[in-house]
């Protein structure tokens, strides 16, 4: 099991859900012609967050996701700011473009469909 693991805690977590909630719902509505693949759990330990729903992603939104995970994973503040409020930028140059457009697609989407609860803790 990768070892970065070991740094998941309860509000990481919460937090993974919420990036694969967003990323889930983007790429459904925007990606809804590539082709797309279930999502590979690479720890046991993800499985209760991201649970029984299969994710299902196309090849970049997963990579999207895998880099967003690792980096929540490692994120070297306790506790983790909210990324939009923090100084160090530690995604990658292009998916920090690529993840602030599925932060505030995904937002919109949910405040247009009254998913208010969904919202209730941001990351972006
Ligand atoms: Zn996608």
């Amino acid at each position: 099991m990768p070892k970065i693991f070991d740094r998941l805690d309860g509000k990481k977590k919460k937090d993974i859900k919420v990036l694969a909630d967003f990323i889930s719902i983007f790429c459904r509505e925007n990606h809804r012609e590539e082709a797309k693949s279930i999502f590979p759990i690479k720890d046991a330990r993800l499985h209760p967050i991201l649970g029984d729903n299969e994710i299902v992603l196309c090849q970049d939104c997963q990579k999207l996701l895998n880099h967003g995970i690792a980096k929540l994973l490692l994120c070297p503040y306790d506790p983790k700011p909210m990324c939009k409020k923090c100084e160090t930028h530690c995604y990658a140059p292009g998916y920090r473009e690529k993840i602030r457009q599925v932060m505030r697609f995904s937002g919109m989407y949910l405040i247009r469909h009254g998913r208010l609860d969904m919202l209730a803790h941001y990351l972006f």
